[in-house]
């Protein structure tokens, strides 16, 4: 076990990446061994349709370093982290991109973070490469709410980090079946450090978000740190009734002047604002226990239909 003492494992999960495996996996190992890194690198195949994991495999016959985890179907992003987390036997667990927009030439950088003696060594977005304005706008949006609500800042996070094995052992402790990797990450605390990287571009395929995913991807995250989006609901509850009030004055003055039947517009327009504020927050509240419901449930996060190399 003494060469697994300072082993790097590499966690990568993978969705239809069938021409990103072979130049992934090269492109790190050059780097790595000049830079004398000892690793293992675990393709989390995320039930790619296309032929992932047969490179995989392929890879794998050929190369020691080369592990392999396959998904009976896509169970996400998240849920491949974590189940590369399960399986990495190294001292300290990298996770990356498998499209490269991760640089690996910053890699030996972070291990050697870590030989210092740092136990969380974050990747932090220098520049979000390129994407539309909107996204970025959406993005940055996305990561304030998120700060506010985890407490840890968040606006530069990426999934691009190096654990140490207790922080992966803390993490992979933690029985919630929606993680939030980049955010837990921090969470967990232990001596972090922060390394700058510029996101590359994607040059093999495409990515695997659209706007809807994203927006999705974006509402779970922010319930399963908070209750806030909750206290909204009191917080509107709350503004109702003070115009209630003032509507309620002004009613009862014109019902004991004598002109009392002027106001149809007003009764319309409360119905309708009324009628939308309770439907929001039922569907707030619904959010919430839907999440419940897929806690309790205490399903798996993820089911492995293949292996290889482990
Ligand atoms: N990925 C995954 N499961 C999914 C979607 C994506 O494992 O359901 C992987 C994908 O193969 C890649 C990484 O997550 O290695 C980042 O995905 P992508 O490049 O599509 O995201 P972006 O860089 O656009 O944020
Ligand atoms: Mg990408």
């Amino acid at each position: 076990m003494q060469e697994n003492s300072k082993l790097l494992s590499i966690i990568i999960p993978a969705f239809n990446e069938q021409d990103n495996i072979q130049r992934t996996f090269h492109t790190i190992r050059q780097i790595l061994n000049t830079a004398l890194v000892p690793f293992e690198i675990l393709f989390v195949d995320d039930g790619s349709k296309d032929m992932t994991w047969p490179r995989i495999c392929e890879l794998s016959r050929e190369f020691d370093e080369i592990k392999g985890i396959s998904f009976s179907r896509n169970f996400g992003k998240e849920s491949a982290i974590f189940a590369g987390l399960e399986a990495a036997s190294g001292a300290c667990c990298l996770i990356m991109d498998c499209d490269l927009q991760h640089p690996p030439a910053v890699v030996p950088e972070m291990y050697r973070l870590w030989l210092d003696g740092y136990e969380v060594v974050e990747g932090t977005k220098s520049s979000r490469g390129q994407e539309s304005p909107f996204h970025t706008v959406c993005a940055k949006g996305f990561y304030k709410i998120i700060s506010k609500v985890t407490k840890v800042n968040m606006s530069d996070a990426s999934d691009f980090k190096l654990l140490d094995r207790r922080a992966v052992d803390a993490l992979l402790l933690l029985p919630e079946r929606a993680p939030f990797f980049r955010a837990l990450s921090s969470w967990v605390g232990f001596r972090t450090v922060s390394l700058p990287f510029e996101v590359q571009e994607r040059t093999i395929g495409s990515s695997k978000w659209s706007m809807w995913s994203l927006v999705k991807y974006a509402i779970r995250n922010i319930t399963s740190f908070s209750g806030a989006p909750m206290q909204v609901v009191t917080f509107l509850g709350w503004l109702m009734l003070l115009a209630s009030v003032v509507l309620g004055v002004q009613s009862l003055y014109r019902y004991f002047s004598g002109t009392a039947l002027e106001g149809f517009t007003t009764v319309i327009l409360l119905q309708l604002i009324i009628g939308s504020v309770l439907m929001i927050s039922l569907g707030i509240i619904g959010h919430y226990i839907s999440r419940i419901y897929d806690e309790i449930k205490g399903r798996p996060r993820y089911i492995i239909s293949k292996r290889c190399g482990l």
